[in-house]
This record gives structure tokens, C-alpha cells and sequence, in this order.
């Protein structure tokens, strides 16, 4: 059973007036409309989860709050704390505290984990000389095996090894708002537990806020969730506390939706 909402500890982050805001926003892939006006608003800390049918558009939602160029905003705007992300190229995306892990992370052959979080790092204009050992804390936070470190970018890792690989770029970056696209696909239980149990603590020392993208009621034990959306035709059509994904469960999309 997923509990209620308990108390949250704001960590020492100045996150006052801090936010991030999707208003109307309207997706278009090749041409045909998929988000067709979703509205969030996500605060520092909170955790907002996204489920919804296989092709509801999910993953779209996700591809474009980060800036893939295949998904075409056609209406909208996203804002964090007020700036427009809509306007700036996905690095400067990262840069104001946006992360996304992927639902599929990509492989990228000759070029190590280390050398792209010390580059962004870097570029975002903080200290790089702790990156190794950030590494290896935050590796040793989800069990992810320190020998997989020297690898090139998830090449050659299993399903469950990229998505702690994500949770652990998560970590040393340090990001604002991280856009979760099915974290807990791939993982098996114990990996899940430590990585929904890093990613509550995040939200809970460093006012991580997330938008979680889940088919399941597992992450959701540990994660706790502020707001269930569930988004289906490109749509919102339902929002709720933590108490809708047990009825989810008990009734499934067409019942709750009453379709
Ligand atoms: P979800 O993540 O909820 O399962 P997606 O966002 O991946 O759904 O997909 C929503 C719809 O958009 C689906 O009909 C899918 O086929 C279509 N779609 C997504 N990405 C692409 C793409 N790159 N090219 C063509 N169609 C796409
Ligand atoms: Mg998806």
C-alpha cells in the first residue's frame, strides 16, 4: 500500500519561490498532436507522479521538458523558477536544474561516466576535483559495483545497471527537478529499494523536486508521492493523493477513468 504523505524535512537548500511549471503544453511528434495540454506545477522536494496506458505520451512529456528535437512543443510554456526552458537548448536545460533519466538510457562507446560529469560539472561552474569521490558515495548509495565505473557511458551494462547509473549521474549533479521516465523498470528488488531510498532522500535532504513517470506502486512505497496525474490521450484526466494508484491497482485505467 502506497501511505499517505508524512512530514518532509526541507533540507538547507534556499529553494524559496523556486518552481517548475508546465502551463497548456501541447506536443506534436512527426506532425501528429500527442500532449495535448498538460498542466503541472512542481515544487522543491515534492514528488508528482505521472502514470497512464502504454502511449498516453509519457515519455513524449519527458522528451520534451528536456528538449528532444523530435518533440515539437506546439502550445505552452515550461518555466523553472520563472525562466523559460522552452527557449534554451537541452544543456542549459541541465544547467538550470532540470535531469532526466531516461526510460531507455543510450550507450555511449568511448566516452567514460567520469569524464561527463566532471564536464558538467565543469561547465555549470562547480568544483570537479570531488567528481570521483561523489562517484564512488553515491555508488556505493544504490549497490551499483564500482569496477562498472570505468566503463564507457552503459555500454555493455544490464537494464537495471543503466537505471542506477541514471540515479547515480542524478546524485553527482545535483539536480533541481529530475524527470524520472520509468526509474524502476528493469530493476530488481533490492536495487529498487536502494535506488527509490536515494531518490527520497535527494527529495528530502536537497529538495529534489520529482515528476516520477511509473507503472507500479513499488517506487511509490519508498517514494513518497504528493500527486498522482493520470494522463491518458495526451491529457491529464485525473489527479489524486497517493490513494489512487491502490485504486488504480484494484480497478485499472478503463474502470478508473470510467471509460
Ligand atoms: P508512453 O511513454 O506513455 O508509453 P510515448 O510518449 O512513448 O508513450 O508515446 C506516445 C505516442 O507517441 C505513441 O503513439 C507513440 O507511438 C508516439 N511516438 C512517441 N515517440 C515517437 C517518435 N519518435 N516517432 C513517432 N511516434 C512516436
Ligand atoms: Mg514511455
Amino acid at each position: 500500500m502506497v501511505g499517505v504523505n508524512r512530514w518532509r524535512k526541507r533540507g538547507d537548500r534556499d529553494m524559496t519561490n523556486s518552481s517548475l511549471v508546465i502551463k497548456n503544453l501541447h506536443v506534436s511528434v512527426s506532425g501528429k498532436p500527442i500532449l495535448k495540454g498538460i498542466n503541472l506545477e512542481i515544487l522543491p522536494g515534492e514528488v508528482h507522479v505521472v502514470m497512464g496506458p502504454n502511449g498516453s505520451g509519457k515519455s513524449t512529456l519527458s522528451y520534451a521538458l528536456m528538449g528532444h528535437p523530435e518533440y515539437e512543443v506546439t502550445e505552452g510554456e515550461v518555466t523553472l523558477d520563472g525562466k523559460d526552458m522552452l527557449a534554451l537548448p537541452s544543456w542549459q536545460r541541465a544547467q538550470a536544474g532540470l535531469f532526466l533519466c531516461l526510460q531507455h538510457p543510450i550507450e555511449v562507446p568511448g566516452v567514460t561516466l567520469e569524464s561527463v560529469l566532471t564536464e558538467s560539472a565543469r561547465a555549470a561552474g562547480r568544483e570537479t576535483s570531488t567528481i570521483k569521490k561523489q562517484m564512488l558515495e553515491e555508488a556505493e548509495s544504490i549497490g551499483f559495483e564500482e569496477k562498472l565505473l570505468e566503463r564507457p557511458m552503459n555500454v555493455d551494462l544490464s537494464g537495471g545497471e543503466k537505471k542506477r547509473n541514471e540515479t547515480l549521474q542524478l546524485g553527482v549533479l545535483s539536480a533541481r527537478y529530475a524527470v524520472l521516465d520509468e526509474i524502476d523498470s528493469g530493476l530488481d528488488v533490492d536495487a529498487l529499494a536502494a535506488v527509490s531510498q536515494r531518490i527520497q532522500g535527494f527529495t528530502h535532504d536537497q529538495n529534489l523536486g520529482v515528476l516520477a513517470i511509473t507503472h507500479f506502486s513499488r517506487l511509490l512505497e519508498v517514494l513518497e508521492p504528493d500527486k498522482i496525474h493520470i494522463l491518458n490521450d495526451g491529457c491529464i484526466q485525473l489527479t489524486g493523493g497517493p490513494e489512487l494508484v491502490n485504486q488504480l491497482e484494484e480497478e485499472g485505467y478503463q474502470v478508473l477513468l470510467g471509460n
